[in-house]
């Protein structure tokens, strides 16, 4: 192994590395641990070079010290994933419990507890990040999925330590920028999902970049009742309803390839499904998926797309009746020739649940952070430190 970047200083001592180890947990289970399996594979490459590495992250939105979102759970699956390496747990974020274990090396990888327990991370505090930092002689940014975010493990951590760029970020950049890169072969973008604040707003911005925006989910019907379809009681985002009607009207508006036809449903709970064509929503009826025409148009699209990037499935995917669109657009672009990008956690778990993530050319940690990198913005957490080149 050759360190080329640090190599002056190739023994980096003890490592504190900031991953987004941020998977959903239901009923205290781990339901997809693909970032967490993507964050250790720094290991490998920084072991030989540490006398520890410890890892932290946050957890969701805690209040405060809420068990629901301790990291004990992503200890005990690192030490799962790792076989012959246990994840010692720490249940602080900083103090003499994490100085001791440190010192005494009770074990050579360790994971703090949620870096949002304590309200210095989500403010930027600085002395909450001397704090943390302290016991520690470097620091790799690794987190992806948090670069976007203008929070202490972030921007601050870096300022007290020798600091890096870790691997998972320098591929995840890598990756999208060949997606930037290619703008003049053309790439599509297919949207779908739920949270439509946090995809509208950057809407605007790629529509000039791509060939086609094809949105689906929940975030489709927004656009529908812009457009005065009656959409019954399907999710609606009333406050971007006059921002979508200016995107349907601008000069790109014609990029934005929308559902013809859905699969609905008068109540989620009866799991009964019905398809119907956009112009027939009956005012008692949610959209729940996309419909069979809109699958063969979606799929047209992405099959003669040089490039793609997707985000967000397209209709309630948790439940199987809800879940065809979801599942037959996975599958297209599994098997579609051009370079393929997927961000986001939900749409990770379509893959696992309806094909396989080698079928992607790359697959991200970060939702979120990889729409607004491909926006163009400059993330507060990318190309802030010198890469990690080993
Ligand atoms: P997001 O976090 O924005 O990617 O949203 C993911 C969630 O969107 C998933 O849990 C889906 O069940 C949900 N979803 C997708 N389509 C719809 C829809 N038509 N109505 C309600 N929820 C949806």
């Amino acid at each position: 192994m050759i360190i080329n970047a640090i190599s002056d200083e190739k023994y980096l001592g003890d490592v504190l590395v900031r991953s987004d180890l941020n998977v959903p947990i239901v009923n205290n289970e781990i339901s997809d641990d693909f970032r967490i399996s993507k964050s250790l594979e720094i290991i490998d490459k920084i072991y030989d070079y540490s006398r520890s590495i410890t890892f932290v992250s946050h957890l969701g939105r805690p209040k405060a010290n809420d068990v629901d979102n301790s990291l004990r759970p992503i200890a005990e699956n690192m030490s799962k994933i790792l076989k012959n390496e246990k994840v010692h747990f720490i249940k602080s974020i900083y103090g003499d419990d994490v100085k001791k274990s440190i010192k005494n090396l009770t074990s050579k990888i360790f994971l703090l507890e949620n870096l949002r327990f304590d309200e210095g991370e989500m403010k930027n505090d600085i002395e909450f990040s001397k704090l943390v930092t302290s016991p520690f002689e470097t620091y790799i940014f690794d987190a992806f999925g948090a670069s976007h975010r203008q929070h202490a493990s972030v921007v601050s951590f870096g300022n007290f330590l020798n600091s890096y760029q870790g691997p998972l970020m320098n591929k995840e950049i890598s990756e999208l920028d060949k997606l930037l890169n290619n703008e003049k072969s053309g790439y599509s973008v297919l949207l779908g999902g739920a949270k439509i604040s946090d995809k509208l707003g950057i809407i605007d911005k790629l529509l000039p970049k791509v060939e086609h925006l094809m949105i689906g989910g929940g975030m489709c019907f927004t656009f529908l009742k812009a457009m005065d379809y009656e959409i019954g009681k399907s999710l609606v985002e009333n406050s971007f309803i006059s921002k979508a009607k200016d995107l349907i009207n601008s000069k790109y508006g014609k990029k934005i390839v929308l559902p013809t036809d859905f699969g609905v449903t008068e109540s989620i709970e009866s799991n009964i499904r019905r398809e119907i064509n956009s112009n027939n929503f009956s005012k008692n009826q949610i959209g729940i998926d996309i419909g069979p025409d809109t699958i063969t148009k979606f799929s047209e699209i992405i099959s003669s797309s040089k490039n793609l990037f997707w985000n967000g499935p397209m209709g309630i995917f948790e439940l199987d009746q809800f879940s065809h669109g979801t599942k037959a657009i996975t599958q297209a672009i599994a098997k579609a020739g051009g370079y393929t990008s997927v961000g986001g956690g939900d749409s990770v778990s379509a893959i696992n649940k309806f094909s396989n993530l080698n079928n992607f050319n790359h697959v991200s940690t970060g939702g979120g952070a990889s729409l607004e990198y491909l926006d163009g913005k400059n993330l507060p957490g990318v190309n802030i430190y010198k890469p990690l080149i080993i």
